[in-house]
């Protein structure tokens, strides 16, 4: 086994393995995509266009993908996100949950959903120990909601919303990728939502990713255009991250005056790819749909760890993998050079 990778950290005096790359980034976040499949078409992810979904015997077992996430544990990944595609149209994802909550070294697992069955799997969720949610919200307007989505279901996903805040999953996190001429009218909107409601709103940068994607930097918003245009509605002051929190950075809103139906501080975070790369900051690994590990969203580079577990690979080959893969994670990506789709992947089949 590679001695770059595996360090020891002693926290409280109980020593754990610690997945340390040629970067010094510890790497303790694996986030697996369940599916390729989206029950949702937005606009700018899933387009009707993509249509050659893989087959369920393409997508790796949840046998498999235990064995996986157990060995990946053993070396020192504490997070697991659920994502896809959508996560939550994976049947019986409720059991391998279940099963995941079993896995020693495990501390943290996260769902990331676009909502639409989350009232249905709220208490099977809950139950397998599952806290966390990130849900995707691209507008509060259900009409604007069905011309993003290609789905009525704006009704269904705030139901879902305020169902999960009640059952007290937190943090509950809406994340809204801002897209210039599609919902940048809507941003002071998603900021007061955290004024009024127990959720975080997130604030993502639109990305250049996959043959889906309309990006352009006619559509893109920076963070700083998104915070001066909600700075009307109060002042931000910076959060520091806490253990195993992700890219965002997080901002305590304070408002200019305070409505009596509202908190008196929301918070918001903001996901800033392109303004300000968090690459020496990234502690994440990657399991795509088709069973490929890729330790950066916008590079291409994925190892098929697929190919080696249903070649009969030992535990040892699977643990060899996972360490080439965070051994080859690059240092950064490129994206502000370019003004071009860098990550020829689906978000979906890779997991956003
Ligand atoms: N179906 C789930 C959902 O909707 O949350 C999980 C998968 S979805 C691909 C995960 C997240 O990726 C969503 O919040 C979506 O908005 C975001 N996303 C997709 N394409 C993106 C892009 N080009 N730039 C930024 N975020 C993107």
């Amino acid at each position: 086994m590679n001695k770059i990778v595996h360090k020891d950290n002693i926290q409280n005096n109980v020593s754990q393995k610690q997945l340390v790359d040629m970067f010094d980034r510890s790497i303790s976040y694996l986030r697996v995509s369940l599916t390729d499949q989206c029950n949702l078409r937005c606009l700018y992810c899933s387009p009707k266009a993509i249509k050659d979904k893989l087959s369920c015997g393409e997508l790796l077992s949840y046998e498999e993908l235990l064995r996986v996430i157990g060995l990946a544990a053993e070396l020192g990944i504490r997070k697991v996100r659920l994502t896809g595609g959508e996560p939550l149209v994976r049947k019986y994802i409720d059991n391998f949950i279940v099963g995941l909550g079993k896995i020693e070294g495990l501390e943290d697992i996260r769902l990331t959903t676009n909502g639409v069955f989350l009232g249905k799997y709220a208490e099977k969720l809950y139950q397998a120990g599952v806290r966390k949610l990130n849900i995707s919200l691209d507008t509060l307007k259900p009409e604007r909601f069905k011309e993003i989505t290609g789905a009525d279901l704006f009704d269904k996903v705030w139901a879902s919303i305020e169902k999960v805040v009640s059952m007290g999953f937190h943090p509950v996190k809406l994340n809204m990728v801002a897209l210039k001429g599609i919902n940048d009218d809507e941003l002071v909107d998603f900021a007061r939502l955290s004024l009024t409601h127990n959720v975080q709103v997130r604030y993502i940068e639109f990305m250049p990713i996959g043959k889906a994607s309309l990006w352009s930097r006619e559509r893109y918003l920076s963070t700083e255009e998104i915070q001066e245009k909600i700075s009307v509605l109060g002042e931000l002051h910076p959060v520091q991250s806490a253990h195993m929190d992700g890219p965002a950075r997080i901002f305590d809103l304070i408002p200019h005056s305070v409505r009596t139906n509202e908190k008196k501080t929301g918070r918001v975070g903001f996901i800033s790819p392109i303004s300000h790369q968090f690459c020496e900051r990234c502690n994440r690994l990657r399991l795509t749909s088709e069973g490929k590990l890729r330790s950066c969203l916008l590079s291409d580079n994925e190892t098929d760890l697929k190919a080696v577990l249903r070649a009969g690979g030992s535990d040892d080959d699977i643990r060899q993998v996972l360490i080439q893969t965070i051994l080859d994670k690059p240092k950064g990506h490129t994206l502000q050079e370019k003004d071009k789709v860098n990550c020829h992947g689906e978000m979906s089949r890779i997991g956003g």
